[in-house]
């Protein structure tokens, strides 16, 4: 591994500074900086006549400065005016110094850049950079490299020229693997930093040059090599083999006759997939998805039995406290009478517990007494000791990061049977530390992942998917309605609640500060109370947010189940997995600044039961009187289709791979330069896929060298 500092200018004031805003970018190896490729070039290499100008193009031309003088228009600005061949053009500066009126005095002759404008008024530029005329014309198109607030472009520039250069001199850039009909890694690289003029700009600026290529294959066969690399850890990792014997089944049946409903035909596929999966001695990886409503919990629930009979633990990790509450209840009534028959209870922990309710609960973890543990991402803290973990499930995995999930697979338990099955001499007695055994991990997940993104990233995930609703959902009706009708909005809630119906209005994040968010939330709230106080004098509206005490927002929330509230206003708390079938009426205010994910989710909470049910989206134009396109984009979504799979790809091409997957937050590394909706790229990929078990089984070396060279130390692409 190479750990030499990079190569930055000896710009000794700037330097720490700069070096920082390089780490930032991900720049600290020589090879990071050879990879560092240009966003987009800057052709230098010829002057333009004035008159042979087109409007609207980057150009560069030589004229003589006419006149130059400070005018206030507004703003106070220096207007200069420079002539070439009897053309005029106009040049525009709100930020000058005094040098810049000595630089552009009347007679000089300058070399100008810039975008160059034509308007009635004639030639005008804004802000062009210039230097005085004649001078060499640069032999190659000039790079600009994607760069971060306080690295300037020049710096950054022979940053990676120099880091390119270093890198080739030690032959880092060699080949690790050829594709024959593509040049080399370093004539590419060569070739993208510093393009000769007779390169067509086109071909690099939309990657579609064969040294892009060369780039794009390299960087998806370093992906798929570090996936397979990972996948094949993960097949030397143990877990407890989880069984479907003929006690589970009598379990498993016993269970299924608690249940109010029968199992769709979907559910029970998916059940009998992630069965088979848990009855193998190595850890599970699975996504389950299915649209809201489908009817997942059942399913974990199913499984988490199937755990719990085999005598071990399942931890379930959801996102909310709410929702934490919600699978309490529902699985304290599924599995508590079949528990109990074994002197086994259900654990719960979230982070505003009481401290003694806490210790509690992690003695009776610790202990093994609780068979079944529901939380939050409390659940992951190092206080949490298990005594026999063998399955978590990850409820709306989407909104945890790789971190979180990373740590809950690092609940390892110590391996309490092999000693003992082994007869012999027992591990410990051999001076061997007992094997850690990982828990099956059961990831759940409304928000499918789209099928390019899972081929690339998540190779290593079986995925099972629920892809049916159960019987008798009537589909749901959205509405797009703008703001300043709020009146027929509440007009359509009355006749919901007269109808015996009960309502949701969920209030946005506006503000940066939940205080100032829960003023607007308390503001709806008041209005709709004084609105129907007129229409329905019964009707009783609570407010939820989420500064609220966790019994008062059980309290509410059961409120609400029983129908003795009708209308609940509340922040994105209740935003996943509520269940309440009687609510027919979902109004989101400020739709527009939703998430489509988060939009979708919302609208799932109703839907449930067998009445007509609707969903408002309430928005409002910017100041400027406009609806942002990609906010029209989510919002056209939403009314279009209510199936959770073509909003997820609807909401990729609105986002792109790299924000749908949330690797922002998770820190993962993203694909830099493939683009898996390319047709092209996607050929690479399957290349990749191919190549990398031959490269890792035929020659290891090369294909660790490869990974290095993409990833930085320590980081790993999503899904490895
Ligand atoms: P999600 O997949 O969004 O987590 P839930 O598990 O919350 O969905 O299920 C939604 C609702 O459907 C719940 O009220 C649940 O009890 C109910 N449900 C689940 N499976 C069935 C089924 N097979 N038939 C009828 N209702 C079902
Ligand atoms: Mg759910």
């Amino acid at each position: 591994m190479n750990t030499t500092p990079p190569a930055v200018p000896p710009q000794t004031q700037a330097k720490t500074h700069a070096q920082r805003a390089l780490e930032k970018l991900g720049l600290l190896r020589d090879i990071d900086f050879a990879l560092h490729l240009p966003l987009r070039y800057e052709d230098e290499t010829h002057i333009t006549a004035l008159r042979d100008a087109r409007h609207g193009e980057t150009v560069q031309i030589e004229a003589v400065v006419t006149s130059c003088g400070i005018q206030f228009k507004g703003k106070r600005q220096l207007i200069v005016t420079v002539v070439d061949a009897g053309e005029e053009c106009t040049l525009r500066f709100f930020n000058f110094y005094p040098s810049h009126q000595r630089a552009l005095a009347v007679g000089e002759r300058l070399r100008i850049r810039g975008e160059i404008k034509k308007s009635l008024l004639g030639w005008s530029m804004l802000h062009p950079t210039f230097k005085p005329a004649g001078g060499e014309l640069s032999q190659v198109l000039t790079a600009v490299y994607p760069t971060t607030a306080g690295l300037p472009q020049g710096y950054i520039r022979k940053a990676v020229w120099s880091g390119l250069l270093r890198a080739s001199q030690r032959g880092e850039l060699s080949e690790t693997i050829v594709i024959s009909h593509l040049p080399r890694l370093a004539d590419s690289l060569e070739l993208l930093h510093h393009p000769t003029p007779d390169v067509s700009v086109t071909e690099l600026e939309d990657k579609s040059h064969p040294a892009w290529q060369r780039l794009k294959a390299e960087e998806l066969l370093a992906q798929q090599l570090s996936q397979l690399q990972a996948r094949r850890e993960r097949a030397k990792m143990r877990a407890h083999a989880l069984p479907m014997n003929a006690s589970q089944a009598s379990f498993d049946k016993a269970l299924r006759s608690a249940l109010p409903f029968k199992l769709t035909t979907a559910q029970e596929r998916v059940q009998r997939e992630i069965a088979a999966d848990l009855a193998l001695a190595k850890p599970m990886n699975r996504l389950l998805q299915g649209d809201v409503g489908s009817g997942k919990t059942v399913v974990a629930a199913l499984a988490a039995a199937q755990c719990i009979e085999a005598g071990f633990q399942c931890a379930l990790m959801v996102p909310t406290e709410i929702l934490a509450q919600q699978h309490f209840a529902k699985l304290v009534g599924w599995l508590e009478p079949l528990l109990a028959a074994r002197g086994l209870s259900v654990a719960w922990l979230s982070g505003t517990q009481k401290a003694k309710e806490r210790r509690d609960m992690l003695a009776k973890i610790e202990s093994g007494e609780a068979a079944l543990v529901v939380g939050t991402h409390a659940i992951i803290q190092s206080k949490v000791t298990f005594a026999k973990l063998a399955l978590v499930v990850v409820d709306e995995q989407h909104r945890f990061g790789v971190a979180q999930r990373l740590a809950l697979i690092q609940k390892t338990t110590p391996d309490l049977i092999a000693p003992a099955a082994v007869g012999e001499m027992s591990r410990s007695d051999k001076g061997v530390v007992p094997e850690p055994m990982h828990p099956h991990l059961l990831m759940m997940s409304a928000t499918p992942i789209p099928r390019t993104l899972a081929m690339s990233y998540y190779a290593d995930l079986d995925v099972s998917t629920i892809d049916e609703l159960p019987p008798g959902r009537t589909p749901i009706v959205t509405k797009i309605v703008a703001m300043t009708k709020r009146d027929e909005v509440v007009r359509r809630i009355v006749n919901q609640l007269k109808a015996g119906r009960q309502v949701y209005w969920v209030c946005p994040l506006i503000e940066e500060s939940e205080a100032v968010d829960l003023v607007n939330a308390t503001q709806t709230h008041d209005a709709l109370q004084a609105s129907l106080a007129v229409a329905l004098p019964s009707a009783k509206v609570a407010l939820l947010h989420s500064k609220i005490a966790s019994a008062e927002k059980k309290a509410l929330m059961q409120a609400f189940e029983k129908n003795e509230v009708q209308v609940l206003v509340s922040t994105t708390v209740i935003e996943v997995g509520v269940d309440v079938p009687n609510a027919t009426l979902m109004v989101i205010e400020h739709a527009e600044r939703f998430g489509l994910a988060q939009l979708h989710q919302l609208r799932g909470r109703v839907g449930r039961g067998l009445a007509a049910s609707a969903c408002v989206l309430l928005y409002a134009l910017s100041e400027s009187g406009k609806l942002g396109d990609a906010a029209k984009a989510r919002l056209k979504a939403m009314v279009d289709t209510t199936d959770g799979f073509e909003i997820a790809r609807r909401d990729l091409d609105i986002r792109g791979p790299g924000e749908f997957l949330g690797a922002r937050q998770s820190g993962a590394q993203m694909l830099r330069f493939a683009d898996l909706s390319e047709p092209q790229d996607q050929g690479w990929l399957k290349w990749a896929q191919a190549t990398a078990p031959i490269l890792l089984d035929t020659k290891l070396d090369m294909a660790l060298r490869h990974v290095e060279r993409w990833l930085p130390s320590g980081a790993s692409f999503m899904g490895a």
